[in-house]
């Protein structure tokens, strides 16, 4: 790898959906952080269809900020697509994704750096705990992992969000991946090249509020199993030849029964409870095959993942 030698420039990308009330805290904080360091750099701030201020305020800072470019998107993308639209725009040889709600803090970015001029491609952020979060978020957090580790090729690490470095080849790598359901954190891991951590402990919102309830949590977690894994429409497959098998044993032990007892009109209950069970289990099963079939409609129409509104690029040389 080349020699960090302080020339190299540094992009930092900010996606951001109605954060206005917390913008210039945030630019404030990480510039002081980005002014120490010996690198050129620029903040890109993606404005992912705010419906507040969030625009004016990002240009307003950036009156007073050369290093600030906004990317404005047509509507609002989701942060996984702001993400990619920032990863798109930025020039840095490293990229480093942070939210603007504080709740990365800017001051570890010295160590990601560090880590980097050391030959890291990928530097994240990784929680010491989750302290402040609910008892149930920690656990489906945690049944998640599990799940996720064992189930894909390349586990994504626990307790560690979108916050890191990645270097200019990794940018290239994700930006080579043209899949519309872009579950970054999997997308990470997926790539490769040589990764490690820095630790941190998370703050709570610094302004404005989280995003995310559990049903949108519920819809990531799916996100993240569906798009690296086709395990479960494998084990759709041994779940039905397993109720398969059974009903085969209890057709044995009816035609047994009928045999040697005899029949007389009776088994309502039992009719019931299997008509109701299979119909169950196929109806499971339908749903996970149309989970993928669902993705596979999405990717197939093959749509741009994103449009952008506006651009109002940095003015490094101005001084
Ligand atoms: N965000 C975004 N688009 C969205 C939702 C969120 O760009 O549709 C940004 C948001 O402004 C913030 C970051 O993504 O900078 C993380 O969002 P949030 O704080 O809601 O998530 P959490 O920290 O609770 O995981
Ligand atoms: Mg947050």
């Amino acid at each position: 790898m080349d020699p960090k030698d302080g020339t190299q420039l540094i992009s930092v990308i900010a996606p951001a959906f109605n954060e206005a009330e917390g913008l210039p805290e945030f630019v404030n904080r990480l510039q002081s952080v980005m002014e120490k360091q010996p690198y050129p750099y620029e903040i890109v701030l993606v404005n992912d269809g705010s419906q507040d201020d969030t625009l004016k305020v990002m240009r307003s800072l950036k009156r007073g900020h050369r290093q600030i470019a906004i990317v404005n998107l047509s509507r609002n993308f989701g942060k996984e697509i702001a993400m990619t639209a920032g990863f798109e725009y930025a020039q840095g040889d490293a990229v480093i994704v942070i939210d603007v709600d504080l709740q990365d803090p800017p001051e570890l970015i010295p160590e990601m750096l560090k880590n980097w001029e050391a030959g890291y491609d990928v530097v994240y952020a990784q929680r010491r705990s989750r302290a402040g979060e609910s008892w149930l978020k920690k656990k489906t957090a945690k049944v998640f992992y599990a799940i996720s580790s064992r189930l894909g090729k390349s586990p994504i690490p626990p307790n560690v969000g979108d916050f890191r470095l990645i270097s200019r080849r990794v940018v290239e790598a994700l930006l080579a991946l043209p899949e519309q359901h872009r579950f970054m954190k999997g997308l990470f891991a997926w790539v490769g090249f040589p990764q490690t951590a820095v630790l941190y402990d998370r703050p709570p919102r610094y302004a404005g509020e989280t995003k995310w309830n559990y049903w949108s949590l519920w819809n990531f977690a799916l996100e993240g199993l569906t798009s690296f894994t086709i395990t479960p429409l494998l084990l759709s497959t041994y779940f039905g030849f397993f109720v398969a098998f059974l009903a085969f044993l209890y057709g044995i032990f009816i035609v047994f029964k009928a045999l040697f007892f005899g029949e007389v009109v009776q088994g309502y209950p039992t009719i019931m409870v299997t008509i109701l069970f299979l119909g169950g289990v196929q109806l499971i099963v339908l749903g996970v095959i149309g989970e993928y079939l669902g993705r596979t409609f999405n990717e197939s129409k093959r749509r741009p993942l994103y449009f952008i509104e506006s651009v109002d690029p940095a003015n490094p040389d101005k001084k």
